[in-house]
């Protein structure tokens, strides 16, 4: 199957099968996640983006540990290590920008990966990252989360050499994306803004 296909069938899945199958749950406000209890939001994440998007695209069992290193998903371990200083909102977002690098991973072949830019890989996975939060029943994201998540995150690991080849995006862009991925899932699938196609999609040239 030629990546163009994989591309098409990708786009369709997000767009058909996410308003099915991906927003059926109801909130269930029977347990709220103590922000501060970064244990257990990571657990929840990890557990609830499995539930949502990682099903969709049939993603391994993930597992996860704290490290002092920037975070980072390890595609031949299904291993994501999350840095112990992030808290609350960083935390959040790092453990969904990590968990939807294993649902690239999922979605992609290593061919198709080795194609594919990688500012666009990272901007895509910030959009996921907000489709993950947003879908959470147990937690309330919103679109102005993003600013403050991508700010931690941006000025902490510093990624601001524009021209290094594995840039992530500048945080304008990824904040758009992030906020992109939060209103997508906040409108349960209803909702794209101008940004969705650009980031969400991985069609960031067109
Ligand atoms: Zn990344």
């Amino acid at each position: 199957m030629n990546f163009l296909n994989i591309k098409k069938i990708f786009s369709k899945k997000i767009i058909t099968l996410l308003p099915l199958s991906f927003f059926l749950a109801s909130p269930s406000y029977s347990e709220i996640v103590d922000m501060n209890d970064s244990e257990s939001l990571v657990q929840t994440i990890i557990d609830e983006a499995s539930k949502t998007m990682g099903k969709l695209v049939n993603a391994k069992k993930v597992r996860w540990y704290w490290c002092d290193t920037p975070p980072a998903y390890y595609p031949t371990k299904n291993l994501i290590c999350l840095n112990k200083k992030d808290k609350g909102l960083s935390l959040a977002f790092t453990t969904a920008h990590e968990y939807s690098h294993h649902v690239q991973h999922s979605l992609y072949s290593l061919k198709d990966r080795a194609k594919k830019n990688i500012t666009k890989v990272e901007l895509q996975a910030d959009c996921f990252a907000g489709i993950i939060l947003s879908s959470i029943p147990k937690i309330t994201f919103n679109p102005n989360d993003a600013d403050e998540m991508i700010a931690k995150v941006y000025y902490h690991y510093g990624d601001q050499e524009y021209d290094h080849e594995d840039h992530h995006g500048s945080g304008e862009n990824r904040a758009l994306a992030l906020r992109s991925g939060l209103r997508f899932g906040a409108s349960k699938g209803k909702f794209k803004d101008a940004y969705y196609k650009i980031f969400c999609t991985g069609d960031g040239d067109k």
